[in-house]
């Protein structure tokens, strides 16, 4: 079942989610949505605070040549173990933030622990556009946006742009 994404500015976009502490059917449905969700929009990441739900929870599949196998990746209560010193920069965009895109400067590569959608603990090395994508996903769950990283006054614009875009479809709903 697909969701709807929430749009920034959100108060449910700055918040800190909570651990996953029991692994439910519930919640690897849940997953299973936000996959469908993420790759309808289409987008190559997505947060559970996105769809309103404030678990610690993220999607992600950045494989993105045609012909390939997908590659999605679910993961709870995702954690950075270590960073690399070297960065890199990507132009980075959010479901959340639509049409709006900025380069961010990021730790080239992570090493990230997770459990997966059966409990199991995972870790794996990340460089490239996975690297920049799983650190822009948690950072979802510490209620931080790429914008975080932008100076106050582009940061400012793309809000204003993202207030005037909510109620324009709020006025297009109602009409
Ligand atoms: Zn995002």
């Amino acid at each position: 079942m697909k969701h709807s994404i929430l749009i920034h500015p959100d108060p449910r976009l700055k918040k800190v989610c909570a651990p996953v502490a029991d692994l439910s059917d519930k919640l690897r449905l849940l997953a299973d949505d936000m996959l469908e969700t993420m790759y309808a929009a289409p987008g190559i990441g997505l947060a559970a605070p996105q769809i309103g739900v404030m678990d610690r929870l993220i999607v992600l599949d950045c494989e993105k040549e045609e012909g390939v196998e997908p590659k999605p990746l679910i993961m709870f209560n995702p954690e950075i173990i270590s960073a690399s010193d070297e960065t890199n920069v990507y132009e980075e965009g959010c479901l959340s933030i639509p049409d709006q895109y900025a380069e961010v400067t990021r730790p080239k590569e992570v090493e990230v622990q997770w459990l997966d959608r059966d409990g199991n603990q995972q870790r794996q090395s990340f460089d490239g556009l996975w690297a920049t994508c799983v650190q822009h996903e948690i950072d979802h769950l510490d209620g931080k946006l790429f914008i975080d990283y932008l100076k106050p006054l582009k940061r400012q614009m793309i809000t204003r742009k993202m207030q005037k875009l909510k109620k324009e479809r709020a006025r297009a709903k109602g009409a």
